[in-house]
């Protein structure tokens, strides 16, 4: 294949080459200064980009491994759990508190719309007794690329007592979360999307009304144990062996992030989202996500019916060495994914838009060549 690929997914991310340097130090001993020295960087670090200066561990897993992790030390058998969902991602959160014993009582919105903070709020308000413990939201539904209003969300909960827990695997460091001001109990995250390093390290932030429910939570558990995690951070280390290189990535990227400034990394992807939804609108195709909650990480487009989803996918890939994600469960073949978080340059963007088009019309489909390019120029040409 003809140079780099172009990988457009909403994770794995790119990886810069900063951070590949970084990730190939040689090892050192996990329990001696050196690790200590790196485990609280990157523990400062990350908590800059939740905004946040609660508890923050980091677990040698993938992002899911972070679900049951603030499942198991947060949700108790038994308890009650209100399950917003709105695609793939909010669905999976609810069925591993499912699997851990929990009551779920599931909220669905339509796949390419965000939770209504209003039908969250009325059944809050039902909530007299006061029987719900958590209610599990997600900030970034990589599926179909609509982000929730976790703000406003939370603010509807009121006084109500429940365990507020946020998927934000996707989201952290590409679409605005306040931890802190918000005041998001649990949210879990990780390494392979705006962090800009490879699979491997998942994060679990949580504030000290989710540590006092943690105390009294009967879930069994030992790899995913808050308790023990939080006991080996005081000494600067882990409870196990953690993924050493992989820290030395996300010191490096973390690095990279704090010197762009958060503020400046979620405008330039904000940046990114307009830029691809207003080019492909001018080619004429239908976006699944409204404008006002589309995903500044990713954008999911509703390919032609007459086509499909999946062979523009493959002739991206064969033919330009472009690599988009699909769509996921019902929305296979409907919608493709176009990533834009972490690691990506603008014109890198314009360059997929041009091979977007050159594909549509070699499948048929009717287009004016440059439509959506020049839409992109103009955009990049008419900012400061
Ligand atoms: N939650 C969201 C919102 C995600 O986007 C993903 C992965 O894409 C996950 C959870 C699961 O993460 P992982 O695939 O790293 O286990």
């Amino acid at each position: 294949m003809r140079g780099d690929q172009y990988l457009l997914l909403p994770g794995p991310t790119p990886v810069p080459e900063r951070v590949v340097r970084a990730m190939s130090k040689p090892m050192v001993n996990h329990r001696g200064p050196e690790f200590k020295k790196l485990l609280m960087d990157v523990t400062d670090g990350v908590k800059k980009i939740y905004r946040t200066k609660q508890h923050v561990l980091i677990y040698p897993s993938s992002g899911t491994g972070a679900l049951e992790a603030a499942v198991v030390n947060f949700i108790s058998p038994g308890d009650k759990v209100l399950a917003i969902s709105i695609g793939v991602f909010g669905d999976r959160f609810a069925k591993i508190a499912a699997q851990f014993g929990a009551q779920i009582e599931k909220i669905d919105f339509p796949w390419g719309q965000p939770a209504d903070p209003e039908v969250i709020k009325k059944r809050i308000e039902q909530d007299k007794n006061r029987e719900i413990k958590a209610v599990l939201v997600t900030h970034n539904e990589t599926s179909t690329g609509v982000f929730n209003d976790l703000k406003t969300i939370r603010e509807q909960m009121a006084d109500h007592p429940a365990l507020f827990m946020v998927d934000a695997v996707s989201g952290l460091g590409a679409v605005d979360l306040h931890m802190d001001d918000w005041n998001l109990d649990v949210v879990v995250s990780g390494s392979q999307k705006a962090f800009m390093i490879p699979p491997g390290l998942s994060l679990v932030a949580f504030n000290e009304k989710a540590l006092k429910v943690h105390h009294e939570n009967t879930n069994p558990r030992y790899y995913w144990d808050v308790t023990q995690g939080l006991k080996y951070l005081e000494k600067g280390q882990n409870p196990y062996t953690p993924a050493i290189s992989l820290y030395y990535g996300l010191d490096e990227s973390l690095r990279m992030m704090l010197e762009e400034g958060l503020d400046n990394i979620l405008a330039r992807h904000k940046g990114y989202r307009d830029m691809v939804r207003e080019a492909v609108k001018e080619m004429g195709l239908q976006l699944l996500a409204p404008d006002n909650q589309a995903s500044m990480a990713l954008t999911a487009v509703k390919a032609p019916e007459e086509i499909g989803a999946n062979k523009i996918r493959k002739y991206m890939l064969e033919h330009f060495n472009i690599v988009l994600a699909g769509g996921q469960q019902k929305l296979d073949n409907i919608i493709f994914r176009i990533g834009h978080l972490g690691y990506v340059r603008e014109l890198d963007l314009v360059a997929v838009l041009a091979a977007l088009e050159i594909t549509l019309v070699k499948m048929g489909y009717h287009l004016e060549l440059g439509a959506g390019i020049k839409k992109a120029q103009e955009i990049i040409s008419n900012r400061d």
